[in-house]
């Protein structure tokens, strides 16, 4: 077979040369259909709360195995799929199903999931990452019925590290393959922000969505996986793998560099580049032990809880607060206050059905709504502060009114703690998240009211490109060098730069270390990245030659996808 190349969408960067191995979920086939006498009900509704038993007890092992390794949203999955499961209008339809139709409790379940996850198909994002979900606790009922789960197409995959090629993610399977077993993903279905690929970065292998692997890739092709670029090659000529084997080379040569002592502050560079990390919980500080960067850039607050139903109280984030804090030291730690809506919402915080989540209650609007969450929240901080070198950031401004809407509650937090004669940290700086165009559209009248503003390119993409994170059916939308977003990225520096206000950049594009030449060409020079990054990008600035802003200039000339191939092309020379 001659060399194929395919073309995708790639959401963790990284080279590698490997085999490939299908990982073949094939649920339907393991859904035995038949009829059952009508004295037969009790006895599949009877095997049906033992298939639900066996699934809510797999999720909680997995919860528990997975909890040293999971980090921000992910624990929150498995919240999520628990829900699922305890949901009674689901399950009393698959007993109906049962009765109504005369079918075995396997056949009901998979009907019934079905139907649910072809009602949200075409909804918004939001929506279309619970189509997954539901996908993923429907194949681990179909698994409890009968033990038996997805698994590799070929033998390859249990004796050595195998690119896994799937239609799709879910979080199970994820968490099923061994990392040692994994070198890349490349997958037909999926999304840059969707649970399961939240997951799989957190593997730090390249990742490539949306590639027509049912009909190109089988089990033990060789295959070449350009996280870079998003290309997948398979049965590569001589000349093709010379190329990438001298790539993947002078990548490792570069790493060892780094790490045989080079110092990271030795950026050669013309300037100073700083490096932060974004964490979520408490375990991800793990990771940032033996890692030189300059502090955390940001703290979602809204993971630290997030499998909760009740709100913590004041106690609870002060506590998780300070020990984070403590770990920390004396870097600096920017904490968002909780940024609720879209696909964010921590079990303790119930909103009304709205049409449109992600333009729905977000940011400062949901102070109103819920007070006494963001009292306590606040109160823990201001205290906690004592105890760190803290910045506060405001999510999802639109504009100043928001930034006041936040203020006044920290007013109200301040004076509560002050009438009780409880110590707090009175003085600390106040920084914004922008992730709006309204927020870049007046960018300077936002930022001569704070002192530091962090740039959301995940929000910032989707609403600049009317494109919702996660969804399936406008991932090719979801343009993450968007010309739009590359320019309006260019102008909150320009507006920091007149203002001496420091502008970081720590959405998830900030973990790409081939951005940095296109990056730093639009000023920034404060980046907050996923901590499994910070290394390799630290490595990529020590290498980095001074950027050539007709790269850039280049670059938004074209608003395609071709534009995106003509950047890789450039940097990839
Ligand atoms: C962003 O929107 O880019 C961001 C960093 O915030 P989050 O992903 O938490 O919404
Ligand atoms: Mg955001």
């Amino acid at each position: 077979m001659g060399m194929k190349t395919l073309k995708g969408i790639s959401a963790a960067s990284g080279i590698i040369k490997g085999v490939a191995c299908r990982y073949i979920e094939k649920i339907e086939e393991r859904v035995p259909h038949y009829i059952i006498d009508k004295d037969g009900v009790e006895l599949e509704v009877s095997r049906l709360d033992d298939a639900y038993s066996e699934a809510k007890e797999s999720i909680k092992k997995l919860q528990r195995s997975s909890r040293n390794i999971l980090g921000k949203i992910e624990m929150g999955i498995f919240n999520a799929h628990s829900m699922i499961l305890q949901d009674e209008t689901i399950y009393k339809e698959m007993v109906d199903l049962i009765g109504s139709r005369s079918i075995n409790a396997e056949h009901a379940a998979y009907d019934t999931f079905n139907e649910y996850a072809d009602k949200l198909k075409d909804k918004n994002g939001h929506f279309s990452e619970i189509t997954h979900d539901i996908v993923d606790v429907r194949d681990r009922l179909i698994t409890s019925f009968s033990g038996m789960s997805g698994d590799f197409g070929c033998s390859l995959g249990k004796k050595q590290p195998v690119v896994i090629v799937a239609k799709r993610l879910t979080p199970s399977m994820v968490l099923n393959i061994p990392r040692e077993h994994v070198l890349a993903f490349v997958t037909e279905e999926g999304g840059f922000t969707t649970h399961a690929t939240i997951l799989a970065r957190n593997y730090g292998v390249p990742i490539i969505l949306n590639v027509d692997v049912e009909n190109n890739i089988k089990c033990g092709d060789k295959i070449i996986v350009d996280g870079s670029a998003g290309k997948v090659i398979i049965s590569p000529d001589k000349k093709t793998n010379d190329y990438y084997s001298a790539k993947i080379e002078k990548r490792l040569a570069r790493k060892e560099l780094c790490r045989t002592g080079k110092d990271s502050s030795k950026i050669k560079l013309p300037f100073h580049v700083k490096m932060k990390a974004n964490i979520s919980t408490l375990d991800e500080l793990k990771l940032l032990k033996d890692l030189k960067c300059d502090g955390i850039g940001l703290l979602r607050s809204e993971f630290l809880f997030s499998g909760r139903d009740d709100p913590p109280s004041e106690e609870e984030w002060f506590a998780i607060y300070r020990e984070i804090f403590e770990k920390i030291g004396d870097k600096p730690v920017i904490v968002r206050l909780i940024d609720i809506g879209g696909d964010k919402l921590p079990g303790y915080l119930r909103l009304p059905p709205q049409d449109n989540p992600d333009l729905g209650i977000r940011g400062a609007r949901a102070i109103d709504m819920f007070k006494d969450v963001y009292l306590s929240h606040v109160k823990g901080l201001l205290r906690a502060a004592i105890y760190g070198n803290i910045r506060v950031l405001f999510p999802m401004v639109a504009d100043v009114s928001d930034i006041l809407s936040f203020r006044s509650i920290i007013g109200k937090a301040k004076s509560a703690l002050r009438k009780k004669q409880i110590k707090f940290r009175n003085k600390i700086k106040e920084g914004v998240m922008i992730e709006t165009p309204a927020a870049v559209v007046l960018a300077e009248n936002i930022l001569k009211m704070v002192d530091f503003a962090n740039i959301g390119s995940n929000d910032l993409i989707q609403y600049t490109l009317a494109a919702a994170r996660g969804d399936q059916l406008i991932e090719k939308r979801y343009h993450i060098l968007h010309p739009a977003l590359v320019k309006q990225i260019e102008q909150v520096v320009k507006a920091g730069k007149k203002l001496k206000k420091e502008i970081c950049l720590c959405g998830e594009i900030a973990g790409f270390e081939e951005y940095y030449p296109l990056l730093l060409s639009t000023g920034l020079r404060s980046f907050s990245v996923e901590s499994a990054k910070l290394e390799d990008i630290t490595c990529q600035l020590l290498h980095e030659k001074k950027p050539d802003k007709s790269t850039a200039k280049e670059f938004y000339k074209l608003t395609t996808k071709h534009s995106i191939d003509r950047f890789f092309k450039e940097i990839n020379r």
